[in-house]
């Protein structure tokens, strides 16, 4: 949703007449987009602060910007901070070249905010329709990876998990309208873009009435597969609670959509997802993982963890680690629970397990699923998959002059494997298929292979 959200305020200040600078020493404006879902995203950017305001001390004239949830989470709070001109929440993104342009052209007008005063009430309508218009003019994603784009459907999120802040600062559920985000996925298309990444908090719980007909997710991907030039189209992230198997189908018909779902689990202890308010018991989430691999076939599924959940024992604990063990996963995130002010889990229950204690238990969870990943990625070696090229890896020594002409690349599977393989840088953003001859627990190595491999169900079988 970040990414998104920098793209389409980096394409409106690209429009407006900014351009972007590599140094922040360099730079007019430095806009920071915020984080609020853990204390630790937020304690980045206040580092990052406290360095813009060493840097103002030689360059006074440089406007800093703050946007996204922590600008909206903590408002005039944030404005009091010396380094900071403008704070600027999730909703109020299209105000940000104005907010700026005004800001450049008087340095002594003060400081600046636009944050959504009634996040949860009707204001919000009008706010969902500027951001629409600002949305739909967003043709190309010059910031992301090349041929790929985000397309949001849905804003906000009505669940409420008891330690999530993200109702509280992106507001409730709003589907766009199923036409402008066809309209917009025809116009990314039409400029390069092959892979579209439908988004949503909980993008499997996408609803738009229109007429005597509702639109759903299932709905959507059957409109973006009949797209001209988009080949690859995923969605995250999706809600285990109240996920439509017609989601599925259209995942296992339709040649366009990646065999892929993030289903964050969060915990595998029932006491602790009734806790969370998550609405469904850890044999339920196991059977909808059953489902889609029988509709699906060989569909991959990344999960994300809570651990140190208030009052998580070793006995709810050992539940998550099974549970793991179950669902083998693609991959997992794991996070250590953070509390987060104004939610439910803060009010109500006490941040119990001790730093070690989550710090232990996540190291041990992602031991065990990179046991098991390592293990079950095996079975690529010897095949070719297909890869979407994403450009050169992150090992600059492999990059450099004397491999000039190959250099180590990266791509990613329909199903989400990283891939990690030498070609010509020119790959970048272009499909080609791949020999794998290694694999890891989190990635897969090999040679770029002859030939097409266009079939959806030859990628990662
Ligand atoms: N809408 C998505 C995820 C949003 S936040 C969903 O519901 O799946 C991304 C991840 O951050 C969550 O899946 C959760 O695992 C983690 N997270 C959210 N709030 C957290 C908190 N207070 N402490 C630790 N992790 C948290
Ligand atoms: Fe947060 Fe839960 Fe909504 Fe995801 S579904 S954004 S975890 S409240």
């Amino acid at each position: 949703m970040n990414k998104l959200d920098s793209s389409l305020v980096a394409r409106a200040l690209r429009e407006a007449g900014f351009a972007v600078v590599e140094q922040a020493t360099d730079a007019d404006a430095v806009i920071i987009n915020t984080c609020s879902v853990r204390a630790h995203a937020e304690e980045r950017v206040f580092s990052h602060l406290g360095h813009l305001k060493h840097i103002r001390k030689t360059r006074p004239q440089t406007v800093v910007v703050v946007m996204g949830c922590m600008a909206q989470r903590l408002g005039r709070r944030l404005l009091e901070h010396e380094a900071v001109d403008i704070v600027v929440g999730p909703g109020q993104i299209p105000r940000i070249p104005q907010m700026l342009a005004d800001a450049i052209a008087d340095r002594s007008a003060g400081k600046h905010i636009a944050v959504s005063a009634e996040i949860r009430a009707a204001g919000s309508e009008s706010e969902a329709r500027r951001l629409d218009e600002f949305e739909a003019a967003f043709d190309s994603d010059e910031n992301h990876i090349k041929s790929q784009a985000f397309v949001r459907v849905m804003r906000g999120c009505n669940n409420f998990c008891s330690y999530c802040v993200v109702p509280y600062v992106r507001g409730p559920e709003i589907s766009r309208p199923p036409g402008a985000i066809m309209e917009q996925i025809r116009k990314l298309a039409g400029g390069g873009i092959r892979q579209v990444t439908l988004l949503g908090q909980t993008v499997n719980s996408y609803e738009y009435p229109a007429g005597d007909r509702t639109y759903y997710l299932a709905d959507l991907l059957e409109m973006a597969s009949a797209i001209e030039g988009v080949r690859w189209i995923r969605v995250i992230t999706s809600h285990p609670g109240k996920f439509d198997d017609s989601i599925l189908h259209a995942m296992a018909g339709l040649e366009k959509v990646c065999p892929y779902l993030h289903l964050p689990a969060q915990s595998g202890s029932d006491e602790i997802l009734k806790a969370m308010n998550r609405h469904y018991t850890a044999a339920e989430y196991l059977d909808l993982l059953g489902r889609a691999r029988e509709i699906v076939g060989d569909i991959a599924i990344a999960g994300d963890f809570i651990v140190g959940f208030p009052g998580e024992t070793e006995a709810d604990f050992e539940a998550t680690a099974e549970l793991v063990r179950r669902a083998c996963y693609k991959n997992i995130f794991v996070f250590k629970y953070s509390p987060r002010p104004g939610t439910h889990a803060v009010k109500k229950l006490a941040d119990s397990v001790p730093y070690e204690v989550k710090q232990r238990r996540n190291g041990e969870l992602l031991d065990q699923q990179n046991e098991i990943a390592a293990d079950y990625n095996m079975r690529f070696v010897g095949r070719d998959v297909e890869v979407l090229v994403e450009g050169l890896s992150k090992k600059p020594h492999l990059n450099r002059a004397e491999h000039e002409d190959n250099p180590q690349l990266i791509g990613r599977t329909a199903t989400d494997y990283i891939v990690v393989f030498n070609g010509p840088e020119s790959l970048t953003g272009t499909f080609a298929k791949v020999r794998i001859g290694k694999t890891t627990a989190l990635t897969l190595f090999g040679e770029v292979a002859e030939g097409p491999c266009y079939n959806k169900n030859s990628i990662a079988s």
